[in-house]
């Protein structure tokens, strides 16, 4: 989920329950998993074959989907391997790092790095009431049904339907949430699951919103601070999507990163929810075909993005703070974030200007910052 308890600071939120590492799943674990799926398509109606009126023609018809067949997985470059010993090969070995580890970065190196080594700490009541919040905005426009994962190869594929499932909501229904992504950001893989996207109510531009709701303890409006990385958070997952739709997926690196067999037999339950969809896809890399080909139909998003801020107690509105897409300030956020990453700075500690968040922070006693001051957090 998208969500944190912005009173909080963000690696103790809740916001990664939708970015779970693949590697969690093993091959003998069968692992129950949540696949997102619309309402219409719950009730027999396939999603991905109706609609010849409504906004995406060329995305509801099975026939879009016949090219997928035919493409070949596109040769590209190496990624660079991690630095040895660097929080990247340490930790993300194999792994995509999530959006919520380049927000968990931004708002303090140093407890990223305390979380890394030691585990997250456990949920607040605020984060759980955030938590809680998601789920049920996600029940207004999903509907969930279970499907049995063995592998990794599986539970990749099953991302990539929900991509599907959730594009086709949008552009059928003029809303989705919950929708993952992923790409490559400055040579390191990166997934994340966009909170919503819905289209814009003039009817005629036809570029999604994309929309990120917080949830506050306090009838307070955030700090700058919050903002800031609440501001990051968004332009991550619009430099996802729209890298998703303009550029080329890069197949042959995904398969070899992640260590993933193209080949990989699905299994029938699986077979079947995609059956239901009204498509037809035997292993992960026919679903990925269908993935990239439903990728190239897709709009732009836009380039003023939203937060919404609303009170745990009443889920009231407190705020809502549009702001534009910076990409030459994204990928400064990037390089300086990944240069922690990958090993090739020491972590910080806050500024002096962001010294109350070491009182939020559960690592504190811990710090040296306050062993190097004589300013109690
Ligand atoms: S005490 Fe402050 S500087 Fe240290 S890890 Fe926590 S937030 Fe960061």
């Amino acid at each position: 989920m998208r969500s944190s308890a912005a009173d909080a600071p963000p690696p103790a939120t809740a916001s990664e329950i939708g970015d779970l590492p693949v590697e969690i799943v093993s091959d003998e674990e069968m692992a129950l998993i949540e696949a997102a799926l619309s309402a219409a398509a719950a009730a027999s109606r396939p999603v991905l074959s109706s609609a010849a009126a409504r906004r995406a023609v060329q995305l509801s018809s099975c026939a879009a989907y016949s090219a997928a067949s035919g493409g070949d997985i596109e040769d590209s470059p190496p990624l660079p391997t991690p630095r040895r010993g660097s929080l990247l090969a340490r930790f993300r070995d194999r792994r995509a790092l999530a959006v919520t580890d380049i927000t968990a970065t931004e708002w303090c190196d140093k407890q990223q790095e305390f979380v890394l080594e030691h585990g997250k700490p456990e949920m607040t009541q605020a984060m759980k009431a955030g938590s809680e919040r998601h789920a049920q905005l996600e029940q207004e426009v999903i509907e969930r049904v279970e499907v049995t994962i063995r592998s990794a190869e599986e539970s990749w594929a099953v991302k990539f339907m929900n991509f599907i499932v959730g594009a086709n909501q949008l552009m059928l229904e003029g809303i989705t949430r919950e929708i993952p992504v992923i790409g490559v950001v400055e040579g390191s893989w990166m997934i994340g699951v966009i909170d919503e996207l819905r289209m814009p109510p003039d009817g005629i531009s036809v570029h999604p919103i994309l929309v990120d709701t917080k949830t506050r303890y306090k009838p307070t409006v955030p700090s700058e601070a919050q903002k800031r990385n609440g501001r990051l958070q968004v332009m991550c997952y619009k430099y996802l999507w729209d890298n998703l739709i303009s550029e080329k997926f890069p197949a042959e690196n995904f398969f070899s990163y992640f260590d993933l067999d193209p080949g990989y037999l699905l299994s029938d339950d699986i077979k079947q929810y995609i059956r239901l969809l009204g498509l037809n896809a035997k292993t992960l890399e026919d679903v990925l075909k269908y993935f990239k080909v439903t990728c190239h139909t897709l709009p732009r998003s836009q380039e003023q993005l939203l937060l919404r801020y609303e009170l745990q107690a009443d889920n009231s509105l407190l705020e809502e703070y549009q702001f534009s897409y910076d990409a030459r300030w994204l990928k400064d956020q990037f390089q300086e974030v990944l240069s922690f990453w990958q090993g090739a700075r020491e972590p910080k500690f806050v500024s002096e200007e962001e010294r109350w968040k070491c009182s939020f922070c559960k690592f504190a006693n811990n710090c040296p910052i306050n062993a190097s001051t004589s300013r109690c957090c």
